[in-house]
């Protein structure tokens, strides 16, 4: 029988095709919410330097070998070894009205302890690193109270978030050289709970390192009205935080190798690390597992990519960034050509779209697959944003992708408790997947412009 060459041709399957079928293998036939659940209730936290990194490693290794991806390997990462002590407590105790008041505090990340001593002091409750300087002679002897709340009116809260969390990551920083003993910061959160939040802060060379902690945003209300009718408050720390010497660690690594421009890559991934409290299911379990997500998705579709693809798990986002760092710096010294690297750390909620950080070239590219995703709910591509993780890689010429869910609820799991397995729904994950492996079968398809 003869067969006619338009006949041949015209089985070239569209765009459109084959992101219909990456979404139903997405969504009848993915392993991804099971495999969060091992990570999260088999493994739990895993802070950097902990028995749960090591873990998490090793789980997310053998999974990637597993799936038969064409290299699986771990890059070793320095990493700094912060550790929370086994006794946290802050407390008024000299309250008119309610006499002793117990908080539900957390050690912000990185922090110094207070010791078996504590720190007894009056408070100074400032709204922000603005207001510093307006009271820096009241705040010598103090313990500096920030409860600056994180803006509700904002719709993004990714931008309520930006503008609110200098108090935690600096206010110690910035309030050291006027004679603060310590800082107490109101979460960094828009809900109204009893949950403390925690992050890591930043000291700077040269100032006096403060214990710091943060408390839930209704004790934070709290305490803010009792100081109104009683400025003489005081206020008991004392934890035993510690930082340890530098310690090893690596990021996870798989790909599957590109059969026409290998030396071409397309890096997808989150951070393995979270918070010592919760499971970082949301931050960013979710998003480590969908990059893996996708790589098995294109062996299970048997998509052979032309370019390299990449899963990468982080090491130690939350609390230094190195691992982010020196895959950068892996691939530079490799000179390899990452032509974009796609980062989901923003939960995993159903998606919404893309933001990029890329020159108006790129992003006027990726504009162009906006319609292709509208079925499937994405419809903004207009924000700015990559990742912590991947931003190393933007002075190669990279353009940095970051998968946008809704961000609504984020932001009360952030960095909490409450950051568990079950606070991710399976579908809305698997969606976030096949919106992320959709993007890389068009951007393995048609490449991208460098800068
Ligand atoms: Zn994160």
């Amino acid at each position: 029988m003869l067969v006619m060459p338009y006949l041949i041709l015209a089985q070239k399957k569209s765009d459109e095709t084959i992101m219909a079928s990456i979404y139903d293998e997405a969504l009848s036939n993915s392993p991804l919410y099971e495999n969060l659940r091992v990570l999260c209730k088999d493994i739990g936290h895993r802070l950097s330097g902990s028995s749960g990194a090591a873990a998490a490693i090793e789980y997310t290794r053998q999974l990637m070998i597993e799936y038969n991806f064409d290299t699986v390997y771990l890059q070793s990462v320095m990493v700094p070894n912060w550790k929370r002590g086994p006794v946290e407590i802050l407390k008024i105790t000299n309250s008119k009205k309610q006499g002793v008041i117990d908080f539900n505090a957390l050690a912000l990340g990185n922090s110094v302890g207070t010791g078996p001593q504590g720190i007894l002091a009056e408070i100074i409750e400032l709204k922000g690193l603005s207001e510093i300087n307006e009271h820096r002679d009241e705040i010598a002897g103090k313990i500096v109270f920030f409860n600056g709340p994180m803006d509700p009116t904002l719709i993004e809260t990714f931008s309520a978030y930006g503008a609110a969390v200098s108090q935690r990551s600096s206010g110690a920083a910035h309030t050291g050289p006027y004679g603060a003993k310590a800082i107490i910061v109101r979460s960094i959160t828009q809900s109204l709970d009893d949950v403390p939040h925690a992050g890591s802060l930043r000291y700077k060379a040269g100032v006096k390192a403060l214990p710091a902690m943060a408390i839930s945003t209704k004790d934070a209300n709290l305490l803010s009205q009792l100081l109104k009718d009683q400025a003489d408050l005081l206020i008991y720390m004392e934890n035993y935080a510690v930082i340890l010497p530098e310690t090893q660690s690596y990021n996870v690594i798989g790909q599957l190798n590109g059969n026409l421009l290998p030396n071409e890559y397309i890096v997808i991934g989150g951070h393995l690390d979270s918070w010592d409290v919760g499971e970082g299911a949301h931050d960013d379990g979710s998003g480590c597992l969908q990059g893996i997500e996708v790589l098995r998705i294109f062996k299970s579709l048997n998509i052979k990519p032309k370019r390299t693809l990449r899963a990468v798990m982080w090491m130690n986002e939350e609390n230094g960034g190195k691992g982010g760092k020196a895959y950068a710096d892996m691939s530079k010294s490799r000179n390899e050509y990452h032509i974009a690297a796609i980062e989901s750390d923003r939960g995993g909620f159903v998606p919404r779209g893309f933001t990029s950080t890329g020159s108006a070239k790129q992003k006027q590219q990726l504009l162009k697959w906006k319609t292709l995703f509208e079925p499937y709910g994405l419809h903004d591509f207009a924000q700015e944003g990559g990742g912590a993780d991947i931003s190393p890689l933007s002075n190669q010429g990279t353009l940095l992708i970051g998968l946008l869910p809704d961000g609504q609820r984020y932001f009360r799991y952030h960095h909490t408790e409450e950051d568990v397995f079950e606070a991710v729904d399976r579908r809305e994950l698997e969606l976030g997947a096949a919106s992320i492996a959709s993007l890389v079968y068009l951007l393995d398809q048609y490449g991208i412009a460098n800068q």
